[in-house]
């Protein structure tokens, strides 16, 4: 019988990637080969996001071009899974009727049986969350059954490229309901995985090849769930996470600063697995900005809570988030956004220009009244202010020697021996090839090295520096690290002084 194809486009965030990953996993067991020709597949779909209008209209426009290839390939299955699929879709259907399925991210395992449905001649096939109770709290919704588990199951448990790094759910939903957030509509109330699902599917990737597992939850520090009659919080998750042999690093994404608790920051300082890296999304400078938000703390609060975990762990790097153009900003407030990066030394943030959603308070409430171009330049003196802090804070580590996680090649290398391979040059990777690592800061590291360094670490010179990565050059051979005797301390797991 002929391979089946399945064409998958990933949109968004890490949960999305994690969420296509896992599908694949589920239709590699249905017979599909997945294949990066979209106009061919027997099935293609894009998992989509819908924080922001402009990616919800870029997933449209891939939806559009996959129209003239479904009329030329009959009996292939067009489907749109993701945040975008549980918030709007008859929208869907009404502007693309080619599409035969959509499916919310929280009932991905019945993809198949949606799939099923269509050969079988129904025309629009929908699985959606919407029924997910709010009325529960946290801790009692982690008891309930969670039918999206059996995806975070069904992973591949064989070793392959990619799997280094791997991503582990903890956490599904979320219940802040920040007022320009569409989250909580389209991923259901926040849920707990019970500890022991997430040692277990831990131990298999680690046996599987992963180095390194970031832990996922849109609000990953408020995680919660009971076991034995008492609850297991964050901290505890963390500590047990980081024992799992083979795992050599913990990073975790993303956390609400409202419910950041000082026992992470000490399980951060105490367990040398953990990563010395915090993504810690403030949004605003301004607190009359923060309260229509509906963020639960105020810019001292959060400025309190950096300061704090800089006493825990003086090398703690931090990135943020910051929304430029919300309902109502004024140029005060902007300029409070402004000190409150000079304040903080980020690592790096992320800028995004406020995009009205549907459903949500700030749509029902306010206006979306800050004009484009205002925005634009509100986003740009952002990342500028940003780009000199951390261009300056690298060039202070020139002449240091950090400590890698080797991930791969660099982007420039891949390009190279890609155009080599197009003129038909069979020339393999060199060791003045450069490859790309990260510090136990998450500082990103560029380095010539031989294949063999990759998935290992390596203690690297720093040369050069720019507001984004660090150059150098090896100084000692890619090493195994030896748990036992403490290599990458608690003490020095980032940077040394030059
Ligand atoms: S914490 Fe706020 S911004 Fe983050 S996912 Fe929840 S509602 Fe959205």
């Amino acid at each position: 019988m002929p391979q089946k194809t399945v064409y998958l486009e990933t949109m968004g965030c890490q949960m999305n990637v994690l969420d296509s990953e896992l599908v694949l996993g589920l239709l590699r067991a249905q017979g599909y080969e997945p294949t990066d020709d979209m106009t061919t597949a027997d099935l293609a779909l894009i998992n989509t996001c819908s924080v922001r209008d402009h990616a919800e209209q870029k997933a449209l426009s891939r939806l559009g071009s996959l129209k003239r290839p479904k009329q030329l390939h009959s009996g292939m299955i067009v489907g749109v899974i993701g945040c975008m699929a549980e918030r709007d879709p008859d929208g869907i259907f009404a502007s693309m009727p080619h599409v035969d399925l959509v499916c919310g991210p929280g009932e991905l395992n019945k993809l198949p049986a949606l799939i099923e449905d269509v050969h079988a001649g129904r025309t629009h096939a929908v699985a959606l969350s919407q029924s997910l109770s709010r009325r529960s709290t946290p801790l009692q919704r982690a008891l309930e059954y969670d039918s999206v588990e059996a995806l975070d199951f069904s992973r591949n448990p064989e070793p392959g490229p990619g799997v280094l790094q791997s991503y582990v759910r903890v956490q599904r939903g979320c219940d802040k309901f920040c007022s320009f957030c569409v989250v909580p509509f389209t991923r259901g109330p926040e849920r707990s995985r019970p500890p022991s699902q997430i040692i277990d599917e831990t131990r298999m990737l680690a046996d599987r090849g992963a180095r390194e597992v970031t832990l996922l939850g849109q609000t990953v520090n408020s995680y919660v769930n009971q076991e034995n009659g008492r609850p297991v919080r964050f901290a505890e998750l963390l500590a047990r996470v980081a024992s799992v042999p083979g795992i050599e690093r913990v990073r975790f994404v993303t956390n609400y600063p409202g419910d950041f608790t000082d026992d992470i920051f000490e399980v951060m300082r105490d367990v040398p697995e953990l990563s010395h890296y915090l993504h810690l999304p403030v949004q605003s400078g301004s607190d009359a900005i923060l309260k229509r938000m509906r963020r639960e703390y105020t810019v001292g609060e959060y400025i309190d809570l950096i300061e704090r975990g800089r006493d825990y762990i003086p090398d703690l790097s931090i990135a943020s988030d910051f929304i430029v153009g919300f309902c109502g900003e004024t140029e005060d407030d902007h300029e409070a956004s402004l000190l409150l990066i000079e304040r903080c030394r980020f690592k790096n943030i992320f800028v995004f220009k406020y995009s009205e959603r549907p459903g949500t308070v700030a749509r029902k409430r306010a206006g979306d009244d800050v004009p484009d171009e205002i925005k634009r330049r509100r986003n740009q003196e952002l990342l500028a202010a940003q780009e000199r802090i951390s261009a300056a804070a690298n060039r202070e580590r020139i002449g240091s020697t950090v400590e890698v996680l080797v991930e791969g090649y660099s982007k420039a290398a891949v390009k190279a021996r890609e155009a080599e391979q197009a003129r038909g040059e069979e020339v393999g990777w060199r060791r003045s090839d450069q490859l790309v690592g990260r510090t136990w800061t998450d500082h990103i590291v560029v380095f010539p090295g031989a294949p063999e360094d990759i998935g290992r670490f390596a203690d690297v010179r720093i040369s050069d520096a720019t507001a984004l990565t660090l150059h150098g050059t090896s100084v000692r051979g890619s090493w195994e690290r030896n748990r036992t005797c403490g290599a990458g301390s608690a003490a020095s797991p980032g940077f040394e002084s030059p």
